[in-house]
């Protein structure tokens, strides 16, 4: 199965690359810098082959993504399950009255319309009894634990969760999976040093996930990287 990786040169886009090749997969890793992709990504490359395609992928880039869907296309590539991962975090929970919009754009524009414009763009690929949209969000992102994150990522984490409803909702009939996922807190440059789970440990659960689907619901399925439901 082809498995498209958004955000794969580092942190958990990186160990779900690396965790989705070793199980036999085919990855198609995402980066926004084709040069330092290639130097994270080598070690992998060397092992994989020609399992591994580099492409560049910078979320905020709609014609860009345009353009890879037409590549793909060409190629007659089509994609089992994509993984909208690439996210930024701004750490400061500022108050109300010294929130600088512009971070609440920049936040919604990676983490929200990255997402949404991949999709859209990238849809009329996926196909296959597992296929499989996985929008990696946030615990922060659930409105009913009351997470004290920053306005910027937990409103576009929970933004995220509505765009997987509305997945799930144009998408059941159609056999496609759709999952918002909390990764779990992770030692990556986004969770810092102190973090408990191995990024590699949330990979494989994440990846567990593929084709295991819940009963036919209502409302989309948030879960955490083991699958246990989370609060929305
Ligand atoms: P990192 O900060 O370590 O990595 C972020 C990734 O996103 C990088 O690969 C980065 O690419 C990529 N990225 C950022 N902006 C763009 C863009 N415009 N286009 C394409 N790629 C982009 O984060 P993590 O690996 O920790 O996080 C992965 C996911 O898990 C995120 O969705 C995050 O919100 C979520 N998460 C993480 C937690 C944690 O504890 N770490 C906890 C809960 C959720 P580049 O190298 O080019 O900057």
């Amino acid at each position: 199965m082809n498995i498209l990786i958004t955000g794969a040169g580092r942190g958990l886009g990186l160990e779900l690359t690396a965790a989705a090749l070793e199980r036999g997969h085919a990855v198609i890793a995402g980066v926004r810098d084709l040069t330092r992709g290639q130097a994270a990504l080598a070690d992998l490359a060397a092992v994989h082959g020609d399992k591994l395609t580099l492409v560049t992928l910078d979320v905020t880039d709609e014609a860009g993504i345009a353009a890879l869907a037409a590549s793909l296309t060409e190629q007659a590539r089509t994609l089992g399950v994509i993984i909208n991962n690439a996210a930024v975090l701004n750490a400061t929970d500022t108050a109300l009255e010294a929130l600088d919009i512009e971070e609440m754009q920049r936040a919604m524009d990676i983490n929200l319309y990255g997402p949404m414009r991949v999709i859209k763009h990238l849809l009329p690929l996926l196909t296959g009894p597992d296929a499989s949209i996985i929008n990696i969000s946030s615990e922060a992102g659930s409105i009913t634990n009351a997470y004290p994150g920053s306005y910027p990522y937990t409103i576009s984490k929970t933004a995220l969760n509505m765009f997987t409803q509305k997945l799930h909702v144009t998408l059941k009939d159609r056999g496609i999976h759709v999952l918002s996922v909390h990764p779990g807190w992770m030692p990556t440059d986004m969770g810092g040093a102190k973090a408990p789970l191995p990024p590699r440990t949330s990979a494989e659960g994440i990846l567990d996930l593929i084709g295991q689907k819940a009963e036919p619901s209502g409302h989309f399925r948030f879960v955490d990287y083991t699958g246990e439901d989370m609060d929305i």
